[in-house]
């Protein structure tokens, strides 16, 4: 039995969900998050807007909620040429992954959050990651995380479990889970706070958030926002 847990938390649509569903299935959850020389530090504030409007609006989640690391992984700028940490244009690189992928970032952000969950003693790793609206980063995969599941626990003798609820879900169906897990005042919650936009764009509101609209991963929001209403009618 899992009684707790260690959210890797971006601050995006995506891991606030499974935050959310941390907080409805542990009772103790903590939150980590990767200050990596973003572009936009839009995201690590929207990290802080969410933890505090969920704690305010979610009176049976705050007490879970527990302590929120951030980590300085400013060396991943040393080692990769992205457009998520650099000023240049996004485009597709002729290995067929889009420019903002940094090889092996996942695998980064998994080993330091499984050490950090063996000092608190959490038991579950919690991350957003995604097949299904695949952009094709490998590090994201269903195999990559049950081989990191069984290296982390080997590596750390300690019996970690990664879980991943998004694993399977299009952008439409997370919207859906949001609303199973928190109605309506989670949507709006995540509609209003969480940040997804890679430009950083905060001055455009959309009926699915913030953002500028044009992007890959506004897209991806959007889209999945259009289908989740109009399903839901
Ligand atoms: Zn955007």
């Amino acid at each position: 039995m899992h009684t707790s847990a260690l959210v890797l938390f971006s601050g995006g649509q995506d891991s606030a969900t499974c935050l959310a569903q941390a907080l409805a299935r542990y009772p103790r959850v903590e939150t980590v998050g990767f200050d990596y020389g973003q572009r936009h530090r839009v995201e690590l504030d929207a990290r802080q807007t969410v933890l505090r409007e969920l704690r305010a609006q979610f009176p049976d989640w705050a007490p879970r909620l527990g302590q929120d690391h951030v980590l300085d992984l400013a060396v991943l700028g040393q080692v990769s040429e992205t457009s998520l940490t650099r000023e240049t244009a996004f485009a597709m690189t002729e290995s067929g992954l889009p420019n903002t992928f940094v090889p092996g970032r996942n695998l980064l952000f998994m080993t330091l959050a499984a050490a950090l969950a063996y000092r608190r003693d959490l038991q579950v790793l919690v991350t957003g990651v995604c097949e299904t609206d695949f952009s094709g980063y490998p590090d994201c995969r269903d195999d990559t995380m049950k081989a990191l599941q069984l290296a982390l626990s080997l590596g750390m003798d300690r019996r970690f479990l990664i879980d991943t609820p998004l694993m399977w879900l299009d952008k439409a169906q997370t919207w859906s889970l949001a609303h199973t897990l928190g109605g309506d005042a989670l949507v709006a919650l995540i509609v209003e706070h969480s940040h997804t936009c890679y430009l950083g764009d905060r001055r455009h509101r959309h009926a699915w958030g913030y953002g500028c609209g044009t992007c890959p991963a506004c897209e991806l929001r959007a889209r999945g926002w259009a289908r989740w209403r109009g399903e839901a009618k």
